[in-house]
């Protein structure tokens, strides 16, 4: 039964691909079953390699996500891929051209590719992106892929809530600057220079090298993880071996360490808070305070200031 949360959530741990899409539905239209989906089945998740992958718009990440995901079914490990597209007014549909070419996985079971838009989500999208990350693990994909554009403060926050984060730069286009500007460089734990197959790849390779020596240097890498470098061409399937092999060597990396459990940990401290602070907010907004106020700050007539410390003041926190 596709209509309740038990057999949804019955599906979606049984690793039933219908279920884990009804799943994602409810939490895109914003359907408190949604929620309750997620609090069932959140027991069974928490054993997948959750893997972001950014870099600038056309990049070739899609095509790079691509390769990986055959790579890692060669591996026989079950893939899920989440393409974050902020300026998509899609949601949910597989409309998006440049994830055609990943049709090709399309009839294997193995593979679960949603395309994830900007419609609809109150916690912003990396929270949409989480929700979701956490039906696949619970439906037993090893690996889960989220795929997102370079652009801004968004990417960033997936990238907190991976394990492991691939930032894709190419040549000639002083990616590697944007890379840096972004605060990426940090938060990068792998990096591939894709379209190494055109002119400029060998410049791009060691202005990136520089970089992350410098990186080095600065002791960002408390944890002792030195991150690859490494070439690679979508275009031409190659590369993508290298590439899932320093996934692996990063996954074992952080289990040695306890790093890996500890993610986990600090993604639930991050859900946890942003839940909190999301149902506050609609609760409070909700009563019969929030709509006048909401009407007066909109009109000029009340500072916004003074209509949350008016609505704030309604709530009663004794510790
Ligand atoms: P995205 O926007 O980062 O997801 O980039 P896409 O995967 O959609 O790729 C953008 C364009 O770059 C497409 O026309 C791809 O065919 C092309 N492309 C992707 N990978 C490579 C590569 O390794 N070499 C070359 N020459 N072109 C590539």
């Amino acid at each position: 039964m596709l209509s309740t949360v038990e057999g949804v959530s019955d599906g979606v741990v049984a690793g039933k691909v219908a279920a884990g899409a009804r799943a994602i539905r409810w939490l895109d239209d914003l359907d408190p079953r949604g929620r309750a989906v997620l609090q069932r089945i959140f027991p069974n998740s928490g054993q997948a390699h959750v893997i972001g992958v950014t870099g600038p718009p056309g990049a070739g990440k899609s095509s790079l996500v691509d390769m990986l995901v055959k790579q890692l079914r060669d591996r026989g490990r079950k893939v899920g891929v989440l393409a974050v597209d902020p300026s998509s007014p899609f949601s949910g549909g597989a409309i998006l051209g440049d994830r055609i070419r990943m049709q090709r996985h399309a009839t294997d079971a193995g593979v679960f590719i949603r395309s994830m838009g900007s419609r609809g989500n109150a916690g912003g999208l990396s929270r949409a992106a989480y929700d979701a990350s956490v039906i696949l693990d619970a439906m037993g994909y090893d690996a889960i892929i989220v795929e997102t554009v370079g652009v801004g403060q968004e990417e960033i926050d997936i990238v907190s809530l991976a394990h492991s984060t691939i930032i894709v730069s190419v040549p000639g286009l002083g990616d590697e600057v944007q890379a840096v500007k972004a605060g990426l460089l940090e938060a990068g734990e792998i990096f591939v220079i894709n379209k190494a197959d055109r002119e400029g790849a060998a410049d791009t390779e060691r202005q990136m090298r520089l970089m992350l020596h410098l990186r080095e240097s600065a002791a960002a890498d408390p944890d002792g993880w030195q991150p690859p470098l490494l070439m690679a061409s979508a275009l031409k399937e190659d590369g993508g071996d290298a590439i899932v092999d320093a996934l692996d060597r990063h996954a074992a990396h952080l289990k040695d360490n306890g790093q890996f459990e500890r993610r986990t940990g600090v993604r639930n401290q991050h859900i946890f808070i942003a839940e909190v602070r999301e149902q506050v907010a609609r609760r409070l907004l909700a009563t019969t305070s929030g709509g006048p106020l909401m009407e007066a700050v909109t009109a000029g007539s009340l500072d916004p200031y003074s209509a949350a410390r008016t609505l704030l003041d309604r709530v009663d926190i004794r510790d």
